[in-house]
Formats: C-alpha cells, sequence, structure tokens
C-alpha cells in the first residue's frame, strides 16, 4: 500500500487521489504510519481551498443542492470535492449518504471529485478520516471542499468544526420547532439556506426567511460576519449563484480581518486535544495493569470504601 504517487496525486491525478485515500482510511496500524508519512508529505500543498460544510435533515434536499451547486462551481472554472460525514451513531446504521445513485451528474463530471464517508473510523472517529481526506483532495489541487452531513448525533458538530464556512439547509414552512435542527447547530450556521423555494413553496420560504433572519440576529456573531438566511431552490437552480457569491464574500472578508486563518489554527488546535484525550483513553483502555485494577476499584467505588476520584486517580497514577 506504500506506493502512493505523491507527484501523480499533486498533478491532480484521480486514482493516486484514491488509493492515498484508501490509505488513510484503512483500520492496519501499519497502514496508518505510512498515511501519516503520506499526509505529512502533502501538508505543504493543502489549505488551499474553500471548505464548506453542509448540513440538513434527510429530504432536505442536500444531494439536490450539491449537485447543483457542484455543476455550478464547475462552470465558473473550480474543481469540487465532495466528502461525506455520517453520523456513526449505530442507531443510523452508518450510511445514509453513501448512497452511490445521488449525484449522478456531478459524479460523472471530470472536475468533481465524490467520496462517501468511510464506514467508521477507530482514533478520531469519521470524521478524522475526512479531515484528512480533505487535505489529500486539497493537495490534489480541488479549490472548493464540500463536507455533507446529516444533522443527527454529533457528526454536524465534527463537521463544523473542520469547514471554513458552515451552512444548514432548511425546509420552507418550518415553524418553532426548527424542523429538529437542535438550536446548538443554528448557532454554528454562518448561513441558513432555506431549501425548496419554488412553485407553492415559494410564498412560505419567504415567510420563513423572514422569521429566521430575526431569530438568527439573536444568535453568534463574529466581528465580520452575521450570520445570513438565504432562500433557494436546488431543483430549479435558483439563486444557487448567490449563495456561491455568499461564501465568497465571507471567505474575502474573514482575510481581511485576520478571522480566516485564525479560525483553521483554532480548529488544528482544537484536533489536536481531541485526538489526544482519545489517544489517552486508548492507552488507558488496552494497558492490561489498567485492565486488572480497574475492576477492583469499581467494586470498592461501588460500595462506598473509595471515592471516584481517589480510583481515578490510582487508574490515572498506571499511565
Ligand atoms: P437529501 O436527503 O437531503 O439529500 O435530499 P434529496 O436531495 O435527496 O431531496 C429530497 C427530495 O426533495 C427529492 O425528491 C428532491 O427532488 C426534492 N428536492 C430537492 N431540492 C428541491 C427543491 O429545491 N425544490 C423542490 N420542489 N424539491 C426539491
Amino acid at each position: 500500500m506504500n506506493n502512493i504517487d505523491l507527484d501523480k496525486l499533486l498533478a491532480g491525478n484521480r486514482r493516486a487521489l484514491a488509493k492515498a485515500i484508501t490509505l488513510v482510511e484503512s483500520k492496519l496500524d501499519t497502514h496508518r504510519e505510512q498515511a501519516q508519512d503520506v499526509l505529512e508529505q502533502v501538508l505543504p500543498h493543502s489549505g488551499n481551498s474553500i471548505r464548506v460544510g453542509i448540513t440538513g435533515v434527510p429530504g432536505v434536499g442536500k444531494s439536490t443542492f450539491i449537485e447543483a451547486f457542484g455543476l455550478y462551481l464547475i462552470e465558473q472554472g473550480k474543481r469540487v470535492a465532495v466528502l461525506a460525514v455520517d453520523p456513526s451513531s449505530p442507531i443510523a446504521g452508518g450510511s445514509i449518504l453513501g448512497d452511490k445513485t445521488r449525484m449522478e451528474e456531478l459524479s460523472r463530471r471530470e472536475e468533481a471529485f465524490i467520496r462517501p464517508s468511510p464506514s467508521e473510523g477507530a482514533l478520531g472517529g469519521v470524521a478524522q478520516k475526512t479531515r484528512e481526506t480533505m487535505l489529500l483532495c486539497e493537495a490534489a489541487g480541488y479549490d472548493v471542499i464540500l463536507v455533507e452531513t446529516v444533522g443527527v448525533g454529533q457528526s454536524e458538530y465534527q463537521v463544523a468544526g473542520m469547514v471554513d464556512f458552515f451552512m444548514v439547509l432548511m425546509l420552507p414552512g418550518g415553524g418553532d420547532e426548527l424542523q429538529g435542527i437542535k438550536k446548538g447547530i443554528m448557532e454554528l450556521a454562518d448561513a441558513l439556506v432555506i431549501n425548496k423555494a419554488d412553485g407553492d413553496s415559494e410564498n412560505l420560504a419567504q415567510l420563513a426567511r423572514q422569521q429566521y433572519t430575526s431569530a438568527m440576529n439573536l444568535l453568534r456573531h463574529t466581528s465580520f460576519w452575521t450570520p445570513r438566511v438565504m432562500t433557494c431552490s436546488a431543483l430549479k437552480q435558483i439563486n444557487i449563484d448567490a449563495i456561491w457569491g455568499m461564501v465568497v464574500e465571507y471567505y474575502f472578508r474573514a482575510l481581511d480581518e485576520g478571522g480566516f486563518y485564525q479560525k483553521r489554527a483554532q480548529q488544528n488546535r482544537d484536533w489536536l486535544h481531541q485526538l489526544i484525550n482519545e489517544m489517552l483513553l486508548l492507552k488507558l483502555s488496552r494497558s492490561a495493569e489498567v485492565k486488572q485494577l480497574l475492576p477492583v476499584l469499581e467494586q470498592e467505588v461501588e460500595a462506598d470504601r473509595k471515592t471516584a476520584y481517589t480510583a481515578a486517580r490510582e487508574i490515572i497514577a498506571l499511565l
């Protein structure tokens, strides 16, 4: 597996890219090392893209939107990579976004690269693999990376933590329950996009836009960006250009104000901390001494013979 052709990858060769991604997604420890090697080498060539996160409940029109958006971007001369983060919850089954029939036209285009979510990863979960895949795609010359996820579980938080611009797709006529979209997600959104603003739903969509605009004004602001509320029709391709215009406006403002690289640096730091936490837990769970001592301590804590605090310290002392 270690014969990744870096020159080909950097030249945008799809097979070299796909091969590198397969290496990154592998669960074998030896592949993991090789993958990190490859990633270290591509790192100086990565980062030159706009990373856009897209979430929304099933049926809101994510794949229709990404197909329309991706084709529009290709018309603008961009190369587009679409990555998916599936919620890793066992209830969701893990493959809501893996369906190959989605984005049919986009997937046929030479300028597009679509990669479904890998099956659940170990360290850092699927989001970790998606982060690394994103770096590979950037090194292969993709200008826009679209990271898609369903609004279930923790996956939207993970996606919001790895992109420059995070948008939440909504349905017209949502009502105050916000269509099952959690308030925490609204707070992370740089834009709410009300899809299906066409035909009979158009008025409803405009009404929803007004409501969400007042709701959003109460939420998060950065120094240079107030979250926007837009309407579009992915099906009829209405306002797709305006949505890209908004992303570009955000990008230049963030660059001007210095927020762009700050945010990426913060995301890298958070990612590091997350990995340290997970590696510590993994180390603990694999330790033979911990395996031996933990059940004993559990009994003592259950029986109130020892405080949980003291027991936890005894475990940590084994590290
Ligand atoms: P996803 O589950 O979020 O990926 O949603 P899909 O893209 O599969 O779309 C779900 C359904 O909504 C499909 O039947 C689409 O044709 C339809 N749909 C998507 N976007 C629009 C839109 O802008 N207008 C209308 N009227 N229907 C849409």
